[in-house]
């Protein structure tokens, strides 16, 4: 018998999907069944994000609407805030939203089930069931949490307070994660953490297997072989590139040739004042490197525009130095001035218009540059995997992504409807292209 139903709510990043995913495998497991509207919900559970005032501000306004949707009805749902607003904002939040029956940080999420229980007052005979197989996926992609929090403080960014230290998830569980996502049917793993690339430098003891990157996504390679599985690692930082990793990205067939390496600014003052390392030239060589061990390599990364004390020439250097670079995709965010974080105390905050105005320009540019990537794809033939079917203004589609596009950030392929189903690999012709968009036609299946 069913405890109670629970809707789910995520907000913000892929992160936050993973850890939805894990607690409603937990609650499944002990016997919650999972509902899509309020009206049928015992419980909501809101997955929460923190990572810029306007995120937290979309977190809170979403739960204070439910808050009053919920009123409005007979049924006394119950409201659970979970993430990285409990995170960040824990003792204050009680009083301010006296609406949340518990609040639940990223670290006490595997709790949930306890959680659930207490807010419903479900009372158990029996210790509730754990799934073996922890997550439930239902799309043909699946995100792979690697490692949580960050140790990088950069000035600007909250998530170290919000997600606290560096910790990798041993190989042995994200291996066990990998086989059990391919064997219901996932036909990509996306390898994702706020630092991937140090992932196993916190190992205290000596372990077998995997103790870096590369080596992990070698052995994420033979553990999905012979299934035809693509693997793509997300949040590399510039520094975390190493040769090893390289080798392992261009030798290693499941691996994609694509590459996200938030770079946020490209001036070595800029740099240095968010507390980070390297500048252009740095920037330049690595990229240099990647294209030239790596011909066919698609890379994506992050500006972060308007950072205390940017001057105009700053501001135009980073242009100059996407522009030079070529970039197939990068996401340009404004400077946010974060609470508690080391930069919103610094002088020469920039005017938001001023702001405003360098995003702008940024955000010009990385389509400019990202619509022609996406075109210069026309006439190719490559594989994509279908991910479903939507209905557009054309009517019905059937969409997938190829290798150079990650899911949920960068475009899509839509093709004409066929019998293809989730998961499907097709091969396709791109015939056309529209913004990050390619239309293509199946030519084998
Ligand atoms: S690397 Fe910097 S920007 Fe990224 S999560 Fe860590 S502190 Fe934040």
């Amino acid at each position: 018998m069913a405890h109670g139903s629970i809707l789910y709510i995520t907000l913000g990043c892929a992160k936050n999907e993973v850890d939805t995913d894990r607690m409603r495998a937990l609650l499944n497991g002990a016997g919650y069944d999972e509902v899509f509207s309020a009206e049928d919900a015992d419980a909501v559970i809101i997955n929460t994000c923190s990572f810029l005032a306007s995120a937290t501000s979309e977190s809170i306004e979403t739960t204070l609407t439910l808050a009053e949707e919920i009123s409005e009805g007979v049924r006394g749902t119950r409201i659970v805030m979970c993430g990285c607003v409990p995170s960040r904002y824990g003792s204050e939040l009680p009083d301010e939203l006296p609406e949340v029956a518990a609040f639940v940080r990223t670290d006490e999420e595997d709790g949930i089930v306890s959680v659930m229980d207490e807010v419903l007052g479900i009372e158990r005979v029996d210790p509730p069931f754990i799934p073996s197989v922890k997550r439930t996926v239902e799309s043909a992609v699946a995100y792979v949490k690697i490692s949580d929090g960050c140790d990088r403080y950069c000035s600007f960014c909250a998530i170290p307070y919000i997600r606290g230290r560096y910790h990798s998830r041993s190989a042995e569980s994200i291996l066990s994660e990998v086989r059990d996502l391919v064997a219901g049917g996932v036909r990509e793993i996306v390898l994702i953490g706020q630092d991937t690339g140090i992932w196993g430098t916190d190992f205290k003891d000596e372990v077998d297997g995997p103790t870096n990157l590369a080596q992990l996504m070698i052995a994420v390679a033979e553990a999905v072989r012979p299934e035809h599985v693509w693997i793509r690692v997300l949040y590399l930082q510039p520094e975390g590139m190493t040769d090893e990793l390289i080798a392992a990205i261009r030798d290693t067939p499941e691996v994609l040739p694509y590459i996200d390496i938030p770079v946020q600014h490209c001036n070595a003052r800029v740099l240095k004042a968010m507390h980070r390392s390297g500048s252009a030239e740095q920037l330049s060589d690595l990229f240099a490197k990647l294209r030239a061990e790596i011909p066919a390599m698609v890379i994506r990364t992050t500006s972060l525009v308007g950072f205390p004390g940017e001057t105009d020439e700053e501001a135009a250097e980073m242009l100059a130095f996407m522009d030079r670079e070529g970039f197939d995709y990068t996401s340009v965010f404004p400077y946010s001035q974060e609470e508690g974080t080391f930069a919103a105390k610094m002088d020469g905050q920039v005017d938001e218009d001023v702001k405003l105005e360098r995003t702008q320009a940024a955000m010009d540019l990385a389509e400019a540059l990202g619509f022609a990537a996406t075109a210069a794809h026309v006439g190719e033939v490559a594989e994509v995997i279908v991910d479903g079917i939507e209905e557009t203004d054309g009517g019905l589609e059937l969409i997938g992504h190829a290798w150079f596009q990650a899911p949920d950030s960068d475009g899509a392929v839509h093709l004409e409807v066929t019998d293809a189903a989730v998961g499907d690999i097709l091969q396709v012709k791109f015939t056309d292209s529209f913004c990050y968009e390619l239309v293509g036609e199946v030519v084998e299946e």
